[in-house]
């Protein structure tokens, strides 16, 4: 990434090209995210070599980055966002009236496929490894609004959390003692957490699996009942809760 004054250049996380880069709040500012924060990434957590190591990051914006060229940043915030706004909201009330429940059982009103590609982007966005932006058919499912079915090796598991830890973790290869090598991505911001698996297992076993709003027509509206298990997240470790 090359820095020169305000210019940011980079490849798009998402189309993949050379161009000038813009600020993509992950998850969008009007969903509880429009207010600074304290981050700390990769090397900040596990490189005792760097400088950062220990030490956090403090970003003005909320949560979020460099991440998306104009055209993909304000497609995608056209198309998606302001769907998964709502669903973000819905979320909230349902978990401020679940008085600490569990279990948090809610109805929403939402339309499926726009919440899972803002899901999706969210993730574009958090990768850094360029792997996510590698698959083609991934691409071409939110570069183009109207795409159905979410290719078959990825799923999207959700849970309740108003965890004030929080992770931006991209594409990782991770062992777990139970569940042998696992692919995943993870994302965690109140109301909710979202885990993206690459022909992988869920990392919780009470997590909701999501992966269906990928075949519901763009723009259309359901009704949706969702059963989504309230987990601690309190450390960096992709995939632990408490
Ligand atoms: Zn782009």
């Amino acid at each position: 990434m090359v820095k020169k004054k305000n210019n940011i250049e980079g490849n798009c996380a998402l189309c993949g090209e050379l161009k000038k880069l813009s600020f993509e709040h992950v998850p969008p500012a009007a969903a509880f995210n429009n207010s600074p924060i304290f981050i700390q990434g990769h090397e900040h957590l596990t490189d005792e070599s760097s400088y950062l190591f220990g030490k956090k990051m403090k970003s003005n914006k909320g949560f979020g980055g460099y991440t998306l060229c104009e055209s993909c940043n304000n497609n995608t915030g056209d198309w998606y966002a302001r769907d998964f706004v709502s669903f973000a909201h819905q979320g909230m009330e349902i978990i401020n009236n679940s008085k600490g429940q569990y279990n948090i059982k809610g109805e929403y009103k939402i339309k499926p496929l726009n919440v899972i590609k803002q899901i999706l982007t969210m993730f574009m966005s958090a990768d850094k490894s360029g792997h996510l932006q590698s698959q083609k058919d991934l691409v071409e499912f939110l570069m183009n609004k109207d795409n159905v079915g979410m290719p078959e090796k990825y799923k999207i598991y959700l849970y309740s959390t108003l965890s004030s830890h929080k992770r931006m973790i991209g594409h990782s290869i991770v062992y777990d003692p139970k569940l042998g090598i696992q692919k995943w991505s993870e994302i965690n911001f109140q109301p909710f957490g979202y885990l993206l698996s690459e022909d992988s297992v869920a990392a919780h076993e009470h997590m909701c699996d999501i992966s269906t709003f990928g075949s519901v027509e763009y723009g259309k509206e359901l009704l949706v009942e969702l059963s989504t298990a309230y987990l601690n997240v309190e450390t960096p470790l992709i995939g632990l809760y408490s």
